[in-house]
């Protein structure tokens, strides 16, 4: 919806690490936010941490123990939107209108148990809509919640937008805003690619396939809430007045282009297990393991088998490979595999468009375009909508921009 249209609505709008960076941009939130609510509107803020504080709050953890407990890291990285978000509140009061700011727990937002990459599993919205209701603007602190065994939890990196999709949902928004610093979706990252193009609208399933590929303006749970309570999202620039993107169900495309865009991830790492025993069982007891230690697994490739034995390899978030390898060296010490090898010098590129379901060719173009450019290809996953290539790090922004001329994505409108 055209921010002009927006009066007497219940608006969501979260807002990211580089739009609260600093004093200046804290008091640019305060004004669009303030402008909201004289249109009569309602408005529900989420915010991220100020700037880089979540990184660095990583880096400190990591110099007092690399390998810090889950519950104390959640204890820690909670702590900067807690930060942003009451300098939000305050910046807001200084301009005269009422505001009050909360963490994840206090506004009720329960999650599973799974520190650092938990779940939402429901919102208590009383405490939300009581304060709405005496006029206030409501700031809540994204990326975290309160675990069913009364543990602070965070919600995965990126998860602010988790929080704000959550909400709109909880609390049946008329509209939800992802105010970020750039200016909508683009077709490949704009920092990566500069002739990138900003897109009007992309429907859930095509933002779903390149978030969890490496577009990391949006968090991929979010879209897939978003998808699952058809709550369309506009992602605009909280730098300027423009309309961004609107991610929605049925975009209304002109033109079904059969690649939308592409992206690019290098927080993988690719996991072989060698000599495994070639027999029915073992590909399930592994993914098992890791999966109910909440680890993700994307690619997997297994060997033709000789004599029976055969190798697996996957790719898996770096952040996630001390926690694989361990599971893995248990398993294979387990049945009697071989050794497990990996290597972090990946990075995977994608295309990804609805189109490519009534379109053929799209591999065989994506694969040539590679190879013209002596780009090797170490593995490859497609699904109805998207192809994946795993190639060399120091390939990989090379492949992207490869990939992005190749489909002429820089000269779509
Ligand atoms: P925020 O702090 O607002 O959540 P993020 O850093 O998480 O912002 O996401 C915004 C960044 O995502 C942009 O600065 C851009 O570099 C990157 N990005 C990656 N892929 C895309 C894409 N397809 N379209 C737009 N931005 C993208
Ligand atoms: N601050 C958190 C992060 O950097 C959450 C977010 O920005 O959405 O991952
Ligand atoms: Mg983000």
């Amino acid at each position: 919806m055209a921010q002009d249209e927006l009066k007497g609505k219940l608006i969501v709008q979260k807002y990211g690490g580089s739009s609260v960076a600093n004093v200046e941009r804290l008091e640019n939130a305060a004004s669009r936010i303030i402008s909201y609510v004289r249109k009569k509107n309602k408005v529900v803020v989420v915010v991220s941490a100020m700037g880089d504080t979540t990184d660095e709050l990583i880096d400190l953890a990591k110099k007092i123990n690399p390998n810090p407990s889950e519950r104390e890291m959640d204890m820690l990285i909670s702590t900067g939107e807690q930060i942003s978000c009451s300098l939000l509140a305050m910046a807001i009061h200084k301009k005269r209108k009422e505001a009050i700011s909360f963490t994840g727990p206090q506004v009720g937002i329960i999650t599973d148990t799974f520190h650092t990459q938990a779940k939402v599993l429901k919102i208590e919205t009383e405490r939300i809509k009581k304060e709405l209701g005496e006029g206030k603007i409501v700031i809540v602190a994204g990326f975290q919640g309160l675990s069913t065994n009364a543990e602070i939890t965070t919600l995965g990196r990126g998860g602010s937008d988790l929080s704000a999709v959550a909400l709109a949902v909880a609390l049946e928004a008329d509209a939800c805003e992802i105010y970020t610093d750039v200016e909508g979706i683009y077709t490949a990252d704009p920092r990566i690619v500069p002739e990138a193009k900003k897109v009007k609208y992309i429907t859930f399933d095509e933002m779903l396939e390149l978030a969890s590929r490496g577009a990391q303006v949006m968090h991929t749970r979010a879209v897939e809430v978003a998808k699952k309570f058809n709550v369309p999202l506009h992602v605009r620039s909280s730098f300027s007045k423009k309309e961004g993107t609107i991610i929605m169900e049925n975009a209304p495309y002109i033109e079904e282009a059969v690649v939308r865009g592409a992206a690019l991830t290098e927080n993988e790492a690719k996991v072989t297990l060698c000599n495994l025993p070639d027999k029915p069982g073992i590909a399930a007891h592994i993914f098992n393991e890791l999966a109910s230690k909440n680890i993700n697994v994307d690619m997997i490739v297994q060997n033709v088998s000789h004599e029976k034995m055969t190798d697996i390899s996957f790719t898996t978030p770096k952040k996630d490979l001390v926690k694989t390898l361990k599971i893995s060296k248990r398993i294979s010490e387990k049945i009697g595999a071989g050794e497990i090898i990996s290597d972090e010098d990946i990075a995977k590129v994608s295309v990804v468009g609805v189109g490519m379901k009534s379109h053929s060719g799209v591999a065989a173009k994506c694969f040539s375009a590679l190879a013209r450019n002596k780009i090797n290809i170490d593995m490859i996953s497609t699904s109805e909508i998207s192809i994946a290539c795993v190639v060399k790090k120091e390939a990989g922004k090379k492949a992207l921009k490869v990939l992005h001329k190749a489909f002429k994505l820089d000269i779509i409108k």
